[in-house]
């Protein structure tokens, strides 16, 4: 049994299921994925504040001027792969190879290479990577500009250490998103032996003693139970799939006493270790058109509408440059993402005119949160506490302050400045670490990657073994991008494909033994 249709659970279902004589259930909050604007690719952030989204905000930020941020997460089939920018960036080798130095091992870049290639074209999978159609002139711009400013080139932003500026592959198939729903639990659903619930939103896990046996959800005809023959595999994402163990007894004492929950059994890391990428940046008008400002003109809809192709097309982030700050640096801490349009207050307020985007993000972030409950009923959302910019040493600013430096260089660089009208945030007034700092402040959002809230390994606060079995309960899994010990260096769609296709080897594995 699967609880959660995102990225993760998708995965899981269409593997699971391929072995005729398992039966799979798939539970999921949301609903179908046939809304419009999640198969149009620029169209995501249409999505924000809709039915399709859990629509999140964190607690209000102390070092972000007291601000609370918007946290959009996928509720619906595909989860948030199918609200997601498409990009499609794994992070770097020694990512992985710092998880399995970390004790979880089975998780080197040696041992997850094999579950990135199995999820694409060339290893027989249906994770679609692939080029853009339609890039944008002014993208073609930023890219020349960053090269002039000494960042080198990168064909491949996928190659094992990834560095420097290139054009982003994104999910997509034919100028349409190709989330992790059209391309695994599709394909799947006419098979007998899954059953897909949507609108089922699991209210918690069914214990016997130390074992798990089910979960109870509500759906539209009322309370119910659904009771697993093998296992139960939480798949709800890194804040709802921690959100359940706590409602379920499973947490640190002290929280769940908090809220007058039953302790069912004492596991202090559900909730802790959270750990998000936070991006700000340097927005700046252009003189020149032909930005995303207009993809909602007559000619850009008839465009894709008739051809698929266009305005429409693109992901937003058409391009990414992986850069390390100090040179003493073994790998990347610094990402640009470089958009052509004015991303605008956390993408929930359309483009004011023609502009481009260099966001900056902070990949390696030393500030590290947590999410617990507000209230014992299910329906409430979870409390998310993502501690930004909190790290003592002021690490993760400084980045985001280096970010935006770099960012300016690029703005002004010969191949970019013919196009640069003027700078509207932070504005050409802030000079200063300072004065940069207080747009940080005031502008970062989230790039929307939460992970480690149920993070893999063997000490005391781990939440699951590096199989993904919940320490101390048994028939009770974890697939998520809850598991990740640190974030990547990278995006976390495809690393959360990875993580499924492994944790399908290892439930198949459990399966078979006698
Ligand atoms: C706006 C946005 C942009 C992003 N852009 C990118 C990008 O460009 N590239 C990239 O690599 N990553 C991106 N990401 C991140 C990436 O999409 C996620 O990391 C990934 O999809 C997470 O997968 P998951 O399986 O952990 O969770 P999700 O895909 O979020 O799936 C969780 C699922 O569980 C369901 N669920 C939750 N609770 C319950 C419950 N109690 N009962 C039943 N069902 C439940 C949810 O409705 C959801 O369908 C973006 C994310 C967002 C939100």
């Amino acid at each position: 049994m699967i609880v959660g249709a995102g990225s993760a659970g998708c995965v899981l279902a269409a593997r699971l299921s391929e072995d005729p004589s398992v039966s799979v259930l798939l539970l999921e909050a949301g609903g179908e994925d046939r809304k419009r604007e999640i198969r149009i690719p620029a169209a995501f952030s249409k999505l924000y504040r809709t039915d399709v989204d859990w629509s999140y905000a964190t607690v209000p930020q102390e070092r972000l001027a007291g601000r609370q941020i918007y946290v959009p997460r996928g509720k619906v089939l595909g989860g948030s792969s199918s609200i997601n920018a498409q990009m499609v960036i794994r992070g770097h080798r020694a990512d992985y190879d710092g998880w399995a130095a970390n004790g979880v091992d089975g998780w080197s870049w040696q041992d997850v290479l094999p579950y990135f290639e199995r999820s694409t074209a060339d290893g027989g999978g249906p994770f679609e990577i692939a080029e853009h159609r339609d890039r944008n002139r002014l993208t073609e711009a930023l890219v020349d500009a960053a090269r002039e400013t000494g960042v080198p080139h990168c064909d491949d932003l996928n190659a094992p250490e990834p560095e420097g500026v290139g054009y982003v592959r994104v999910s997509q198939r034919a100028g349409r998103r190709w989330s992790v729903a059209d391309g695994y639990l599709h394909p799947a659903r006419e098979r007998p032996n899954l059953t897909v619930l949507t609108g089922a939103h699991a209210t918690g896990v069914l214990l016997e003693g130390r074992r798990a046996t089910g979960v109870c959800y509500r759906s539209p005809g009322g309370e119910e139970e659904a009771r697993a023959r093998r296992e139960v595999i939480l798949c709800g994402g890194a804040f709802n799939t921690p959100q359940l163990l706590l409602l379920s007894g499973i947490g640190p004492r002290e929280h769940l006493a908090e809220h007058g929950i039953e302790l069912a059994h004492e596991l202090p890391g559900v909730g802790r270790n959270l750990q998000d990428h936070l991006a700000a940046g340097v927005l700046a008008a252009t003189t020149t058109g032909g930005t995303l400002y207009a993809a909602e003109s007559a000619r850009s809809i008839a465009r894709y509408l008739l051809f698929r192709r266009g305005l429409l097309t693109s992901n937003v982030v058409e391009a990414a440059a992986l850069v390390r700050t100090r040179p003493e640096l073994r790998a990347p801490d610094l990402e640009l993402l470089l958009a052509p349009v004015l991303f605008v207050d956390e993408g929930l307020a359309p483009p004011p005119r023609h502009g481009v985007t260099v966001g900056a993000v902070v990949l390696q972030p030393k500030s590290v949160g947590w999410v617990g409950l507000r209230s014992s009923d299910p329906f409430d959302s979870p409390l998310i506490e993502p501690c930004y910019l909190a790290d003592p040493e002021g690490e993760d600013l400084r980045v985001l302050v280096d970010g935006v430096r770099l960012a300016r260089k690029i703005l002004a660089a010969p191949a970019f400045a013919p196009h640069l009208d003027e700078e509207l945030e932070p504005g050409p007034t802030a000079t200063t670490d300072e004065e940069v700092a207080d747009s940080i402040r005031r502008l970062a959002q989230t790039l929307y990657h939460p992970v480690g809230t149920c993070r893999m390994g063997t000490d005391d606060e781990a939440v699951v073994d590096p199989e993904l079995r919940v320490h101390g309960v048994e028939g009770l899994r974890v697939v998520d991008a809850s598991v990740m010990p640190r974030l990547p260096r990278g995006h976390t769609n495809w690393p959360v494909v990875m993580i499924a296709e492994k944790a399908a080897d290892l439930v198949r594995a459990t399966m078979a033994l006698p």
